[in-house]
């Protein structure tokens, strides 16, 4: 297989703005001309998911497999006709990552997905979102039954995992490999003939399929990478099923024991893009709800409500629709900042925040503000903004955020700083807003969070409907190496 990757590294974010985040996107097509362009652009509008590299491969009769890896947005590398010459075929898969679990010291080339076997019975690639839990214990096992690792990836176990597999085709093998996985997995994978798709037993990370006009098939992480591609949603793929698509024919496979859903709640708080729909209804519904819910738990006297753009403004509105009160852009983004803003100087890195964001003066000077944020993560951002908006003379600064206090790590695919450096950590609601200086700081509850996005009973304590494992401490799925390592259980605390 050849591979014509760019061997270099970023540097880390200097504009970090303090949020949890997804570390990866996937995507895949089947029965189309010109895979390529399809996996792009639908990996294109899976960026948000992971902005620091991405990869496609596809499959050719003649040429084989062929791969492109790169550091970078999609936009930058996978628009070039000389990329996508060589990426010729009618099928193909991709991933854009964001990752910690591959990346300990600078991420290499060879850490960026997707992963490609060659098996006596044919090669296959995969791509995987998520995190595997065991990833260690099972790394160690298979290097002393003499397997050899190219990354430090967590997914490379399962291509590993695969080849020592006796199975007699490219799904049972994969099945065979995911059963002696555990965490959080969506897979798309590619053999020469098939795309194959996979959700762990409890379905955490987010998976859908879609048809392309009559023939073509394609498998996403959300439903607006099905849009882009003008493809037709047709649903969700099932928590612990496996969908395999050949000759233009799906079939579906249970290979694991049944288990009730533990979908991952933050991805209706801030992962997922709000044009996309979760469970039936659009994200950017859930949101507005979620401020609507916030608004009743948490009311208070003021006079604008204003997001922390982008990701607070679904909530902000539902807030102000219900509190009546008005809605105002009190910031505003400068939409061309970013990752891509490459080697600052210490002085622009001091700048931080206002890189990004500007406060309108003219509409906050004399007024009592209500900001709507989607989360408060080590708090450094929410203070920063804070400063702005008493600077351009606001009389009073409220905070209200679309989810709980963020008080523990997710060790299911989510970039999440260390316990003692989330603020929820180690301090109550109270100690938050005394350190943030600000008039007042409330979180929605997580039963009200599970309201707003359908719960009408709120949370189940004894069966919870979603995984909440960063608000609650309960993880549905033990994070047995984190354990290893010294990481204690809120039920050992
Ligand atoms: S711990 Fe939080 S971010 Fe991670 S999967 Fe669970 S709900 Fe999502």
């Amino acid at each position: 297989m050849s591979d014509p990757s760019t061997p270099r590294a970023l540097t880390t974010d200097p504009f970090d703005d303090d949020k949890l985040r997804e570390e990866c996107g996937i995507f895949g097509v089947i029965g189309v001309n010109d895979a390529a362009n399809f996996v792009a652009l639908g990996l294109h509008a899976l960026q948000h998911r992971g902005q620091e590299a991405g990869g496609i491969v596809t499959y050719e009769p003649e040429t084989g497999f062929n791969a492109v890896r790169k550091f970078g947005l999609v936009r930058d590398n996978f628009t070039n006709l000389n990329v996508i010459n060589h990426l010729p075929g009618s099928l193909g898969i991709g991933h854009v990552r964001y990752s910690t679990a591959g990346s300990k010291g600078a991420t290499q080339i060879r850490d960026v997905q997707p992963f490609f076997g060659e098996f006596s019975l044919g090669g296959a690639a995969i791509a995987h979102n998520g995190n595997i839990t065991n990833a260690d214990a099972l790394r160690r096992e298979l290097i002393e039954r003499g397997s050899i690792f190219q990354s430090h990836s967590d997914s490379e176990c399962i291509i590993h995992l695969m080849a020592r597999s006796l199975q007699k085709t490219v799904p049972e093998r994969m099945k065979d490999a995911l059963r002696r996985v555990e965490g959080a997995f969506s897979v798309v994978a590619m053999t020469r003939t098939k795309l194959i798709g996979v959700r762990d037993p409890l379905g955490v990370r987010p998976l859908v399929l879609g048809r392309i006009g009559e023939e073509g098939w394609a498998l996403a992480s959300e439903t607006c990478a099905l849009d882009i591609i003008g493809a037709d949603f047709v649903r969700e793929v099932e928590p612990g099923e496996m969908v395999v698509v050949e000759d233009d024919k799906l079939t579906s496979h249970h290979p694991f024991e049944r288990k009730s859903s533990r979908f991952c709640i933050f991805e209706h708080v801030y992962f997922s893009r709000p044009d996309s729909s979760l469970g039936g209804r659009s994200v950017y519904e859930t949101r507005s709800a979620i401020g609507e819910e916030l608004a009743k738990e948490a009311p208070v006297d003021a006079d604008l409500v204003c997001p922390v753009p982008d990701s607070g403004t679904p909530a902000a509105i539902g807030y102000s629709r219900q509190s009546g009160i008005p809605y105002a852009m009190g910031i505003i983004r400068n939409q061309y900042m970013g990752r891509t803003f490459i080697e600052p100087t210490e002085q622009i890195r001091n700048m931080g925040v206002r890189l990004k964001l500007n406060v309108n003066r003219a509409l906050i000077k004399g007024k009592r503000v209500i900001l709507v944020d989607d989360s408060v993560v080590r708090g450094t951002t929410s203070r920063k903004i804070k400063e702005m908006i008493l600077d351009a003379g606001a009389a009073e600064v409220h905070f209200r955020i679309a989810s709980p206090p963020t008080a523990w790590p997710c060790f299911y695919g989510v970039d999440t700083p260390q316990r003692e450096k989330l603020l929820a950590a180690t301090m109550s609601e109270e100690e938050m807003c005394e350190h943030l200086q600000v008039d007042s700081l409330k979180f929605i509850s997580l039963d009200g969070l599970y309201r707003a996005v359908g719960e009408v009973k709120g949370r189940d304590a004894d069966a919870p409907q979603y995984c909440d494992a960063c608000f609650s401490g309960e993880y549905p799925v033990a994070p047995a190496d984190q354990i290893e390592k010294g990481f204690t259980l809120k039920a050992a605390e």
